[in-house]
């Protein structure tokens, strides 16, 4: 290639790259998705049971009282609620929580046990819920694997590997990758919900700040929630940025016996 050619490639390249990468607003949600709503609601209930099978659900009525009360305070604080939630908690020491798509929400027991109060837990789920409502989930899953994967699970075509895809996306393994840009989107997302649901986001940068201190000491128990790109002391300055931005308001007291309690009861578990 002459050097003229060289360096026309080249240059396009370079502008390409800087305009490919170009950062989306993390205000602005749903984009394309092949996946249709309805879609996306009946392969979360099939991937829901593959879950329920792989990892054990805690099935204490108090718990799950809390973490349904929690979820559901924070669905306050989403614009569109389309999916039916639901949230449950998991038998897992990883400090970690996960949404499946339709909106399925697990929490790990690790989780509870590293929080130190509810808003702390509640900044972890409103990530979470917010993948959803961005639903970037079923968009990762057809670029990462097409939508005939998708039809197919939809009818229900291979159960093996439904439950093979359960396991390696959603659960330890977590390949699932989403971009920076969806992470962003989460945490931002998640600083509004938690803001118009009540709960001062400021424990979300409080706890990624303890989860980042923590991590040194132990990676393999934090790795999941923090590896994920971008850097966690780049998401914490994005994080009070946007706090930054919110008109200043008065959050109600939450109740720190209830979280407290259940806390407890977790940790004997
Ligand atoms: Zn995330």
């Amino acid at each position: 290639m002459s050097i003229t050619k060289q360096l026309f490639f080249s240059t396009v390249l370079t502008v390409s790259v800087v305009f490919g990468c170009a950062t989306t607003s993390p205000s602005k949600v749903g984009g394309f998705n092949l996946v249709s709503v309805d879609e996306e609601k009946q392969l979360g209930d099939k991937f829901a049971v593959e879950i329920e099978k792989q990892h054990q659900v805690v099935n204490d009525p108090e718990v799950q009282a809390y973490i349904d009360r929690v979820g559901k305070k924070l669905l306050t604080g989403v614009d569109k609620v389309q999916f039916p939630y639901t949230f449950k908690v998991v038998k897992d020491e990883s400090v970690n929580a996960f949404a499946i798509p339709g909106g399925h929400t697990y929490v790990n027991t690790g989780l509870i046990k590293a929080a130190d109060n509810e808003n702390e837990l509640a900044a972890v789920m409103a990530h979470e819920i917010n993948h959803v409502v961005a639903r970037h989930s079923t968009q990762q899953m057809t670029k990462q694997y097409g939508y005939e994967l998708v039809a197919g699970l939809l009818l229900g075509q291979n159960q093996n590997q439904l439950a093979k895809l359960a396991a390696d996306l959603f659960g330890k393994a977590g390949l699932l990758y989403y971009s920076r840009d969806m992470e962003n989107q989460a945490d931002y997302l998640g600083v509004q919900t938690m803001y118009k649901a009540g709960y001062d986001p400021k424990g979300m940068s409080t706890f990624f700040q303890k989860l980042q201190a923590q991590h040194s000491a132990n990676p393999g128990k934090i790795a999941q929630f923090l590896s994920s790109h971008p850097q966690t002391g780049e998401r914490i300055q994005n994080v009070n940025e946007e706090i930054a931005k919110l008109p200043p308001k008065q959050f109600p007291a939450v109740s720190e016996a209830e979280f407290q309690k259940v806390k407890a009861k977790v940790k004997g578990m």
